[in-house]
């Protein structure tokens, strides 16, 4: 897939506020790895951490000394997936004491003495204000920061730079996803932060084609049911037909999640019989 792109920068400066350190994590999932964020003129704050790579911290470490820093103030990170916590450890047996903040949500697996966030609190560091938004879809616990210094999102894994997310079917939730889209939208956001992928300069086209992609795969899904198909990997077959079938676990995933939505809404039914594969109709 060319999202796992190599030649993608392992640290960049975007801008004065902003440096990026990237995890080192690179794979079908992840891109080119996990985005780490460092924001703020001095001491900056961490968002994110990446998988827990040994070779992420002596990267980390010359990109903090390239700057002339010595170490950050904090993290933050934006939700529980293991490529954006899986290097609190490492960091906090480098940088004793570090405080590690994230909004604690029906948590498992969470690093030990983090402390909570809720939606709308404020993080403030030097010269920038992040300001957590609880934008859950992806991840129950899901948050985004608001730099409002530059207009700038910090979208986690809700906006992705290149490819679109997945909603796994345990802990995603459509519904809520495209809510958290839609407030993402309402905001003044000019730029986005990705988690993977490079800086998107175009917020609200990025935001409008992202809802656009989900209600144009809606009514494809509508459309099969329709057409008489009742499962999905019936409708993953025709409505993913252009996409490798190495990715049609991953369509299924997002047909299901499309289902469920659907579903909660009242507009379709699923039928169980014992070990068989859902079937489903509209209503
Ligand atoms: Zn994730």
């Amino acid at each position: 897939m060319s999202w796992i792109d190599s030649a993608f920068p392992r640290t960049a400066t975007p801008t004065s506020l902003v440096g990026r350190v990237l995890g080192l994590n690179p794979g079908m999932m992840t891109g080119p790895g996990t985005n780490t964020y460092l924001i703020g003129r001095r001491e900056p704050i961490l968002l994110d951490t990446g998988a827990g790579v040994p070779d992420y911290l002596p990267l980390f470490e010359r990109y903090m000394a390239e700057r002339g820093w010595s170490q950050p103030s904090r993290v933050v990170l934006t939700h529980r997936h293991r490529d954006h916590l899986g290097g609190v450890e490492q960091l906090r047996t480098r940088y004793r004491g570090l405080r590690v903040a994230k909004m604690i949500y029906r948590d498992a697996g969470l690093p030990e003495q983090v402390e909570n966030l809720r939606d709308g609190d404020t993080i403030e560091g030097d010269g920038v204000t992040l300001v957590a938004l609880h934008t859950p879809g992806h991840a129950s616990d899901h948050l985004c920061y608001y730099l409002p210094q530059e207009k700038a999102v910090f979208t986690g894994d809700v906006v992705l730079g290149g490819s679109t997310t997945v909603i796994p079917a345990e802990d995603g939730d459509l519904l809520d996803y495209m809510s958290s889209l839609k407030r993402l939208q309402s905001l003044d956001v000019r730029r986005i932060y990705p988690a993977h992928g490079p800086v998107i300069e175009d917020a609200q086209a990025k935001l409008t084609e992202y809802i656009e992609h989900r209600l144009l795969r809606e009514r494809q899904i509508l459309e099969a049911l329709g057409d008489g198909l009742r499962t999905i990997p019936t409708m993953v077959e025709r409505i993913y037909k252009d996409v490798p079938v190495t990715l049609h676990p991953v369509a299924a995933q997002s047909v299901a999640s499309h289902l469920k939505k659907l579903a909660r809404e009242g507009r379709v039914r699923e039928h169980t019989q014992g070990s068989a594969p859902s079937r489903w109709e509209l209503v």
